[in-house]
Formats: structure tokens, sequence, C-alpha cells
């Protein structure tokens, strides 16, 4: 009896390590959008990501003119400046799968019928004052559409990664992406950690020790490169952002 005791506990220590070795999650860059059918930042990218049972989908998000939250990643998409342009004429241009772009409501509506985690990227805008009427339109929106609990939001603009902090509840992860700000100073903003390029965690690789001994995490984008992502899987990040989800599965397995 003793004997097998022993070896149960043999057992779950080593495959307790194991897991704690591939603990790594998958987070698919701008959903899963290099697929047939699919575009980046497109519903269906998201609806993908989900069902190659991705722990997180990212998207980009922009606040328009006239107040409205629309999604997509580029600056100025077909010559339309999401910025200074209407939610309408925003939402009429189409994605490369044919897709609207759509709006943070269509595309929440959506994720309520889905189970990945939701990764909000807020875009830098050109005054502090549009990121915090963005930042509050998307904290607002994600409680009445009961997501509190699936959303982690990411940002470039050091302005809205506090703003996050502020407005959200307690404990709603918040990551800042800009790779300037060693984990300490990103403790003391109330950041869950550093979403930083995998280049920032080359040159600093200590960093990530770092964030876990201060009770942080680690996210890494845009890694599509197996060997990059050995590599961090290695040192321990816990997230990983790709272009290339079903790759960085295979590299986990
Ligand atoms: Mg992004």
């Amino acid at each position: 009896m003793k004997l097998k005791q022993l070896l149960l506990a043999a057992f779950l220590f080593a495959s307790g390590g194991w897991v704690q070795a591939q603990h790594t999650q998958v987070i698919a860059h701008r959903g899963y959008w290099d697929v047939a059918g699919s575009a980046q930042n497109s519903v269906a990218a998201l609806v993908k990501a989900d069902s190659i049972g991705c722990y997180g989908s990212e998207f980009d998000v922009w606040l328009t003119r006239d107040g409205q939250l629309v999604v997509n990643h580029d600056d100025t998409y077909q010559g339309v400046t999401f910025q200074e342009a209407s939610a309408e004429e925003c939402t009429s241009l189409r994605l490369a799968n044919g897709e609207f772009v759509p709006t943070l409501r269509q595309y929440l509506a959506k994720a309520l019928e889905l189970k990945t985690r939701l990764i909000l990227e807020l875009k830098p805008h050109k005054t502090a004052a549009q990121e915090t009427r963005a930042v509050e339109g998307i904290v607002r929106m994600i409680r009445e559409m009961n997501l509190e609990s699936r959303v982690e939001y990411i940002t470039f603009s050091l302005h809205a990664a506090k703003e996050f902090v502020r407005l959200s509840p307690e404990g709603t992860p918040v990551y800042y992406l800009n790779g300037d700000l060693p984990p300490r100073e990103l403790k003391d903003l109330g950041c869950a950690g550093p979403d930083y390029h995998f280049s920032v965690f080359k040159a600093h690789p200590e960093w990530i020790k770092e964030c876990h001994d201060l009770g942080m995490k680690v996210n890494a984008w845009t890694v599509n490169d197996a060997e990059d992502m050995r590599w961090l899987v290695e040192q321990g990040a816990d997230y990983i952002t790709t272009n290339a989800p079903v790759l960085l599965q295979s590299v986990l397995k």
C-alpha cells in the first residue's frame, strides 16, 4: 500500500511538473484568419479561433468620430480613417472574406455563443480624451453584455492602460504592449503583466521570472516561428499571441 501511494505521489509530482512546463496558452492574433473563409478581425476569425480551442482571440478596436466602437486593425482602411469617420462609413467597408467591418457590439454578440476569451486591444487614438471615451464605452458594453469574466484588455497607449485599470472591475486583466516598462512599473500601474513583442523578452529574459515573482503573467506577440515559440514555452511564458495558432498547438503537444 505504501509503495502504491509513493508511486502515485511520484506520478502526480512528475505530471504536475510536466503540466507546469506546458502551461503556455494560445491566443490567436486578430482571430484565426489564415484559413479559407476568414479574414483578420472578422467575426469568422473569432468563430474559427474558438473552434480550434484557442484560449483567447485577439482583436483591435477603434472609436469612430460619432462615438461608436468598431473592430479593425488599420488606422486607415480602404481610404477611411476610423477615428475621423462615422460608424456608418466604417461598417460599409468589406473585409477580405466579404464580411463588413463589424461593430464591437456585433463582434461581442457572436462571442456570447462561444467560449474563447476576448483579448480586446484598444488602438492608440489622437487624443487622451478620445481614448478615455473609448475605454468608457468598451467597459460599459462589456458589462451590459455580461462578458466581464471573459475579457482581457491590451493597449500600446499608457493612458488607455491606466484608464482600463481605473474603469474596469478590480481584477480585470490589463496588459501593456509597448515594451518599454519593466515588470515593477507595470505592477505599480495595476497591470496584469507585459504583453510585449517577443524580442523584448529575448533582450530581457529575466523579466519573465520577475513578472512571476510579482504575481503577474507574461504574454508575447506576434510569434509565428516554431523555434521562437519553443523558446518562450521553455522560459515559462503564460501566453503566446500568434498568427499560426495551429502550429503553436502542435509545438505545445
Ligand atoms: Mg492587435
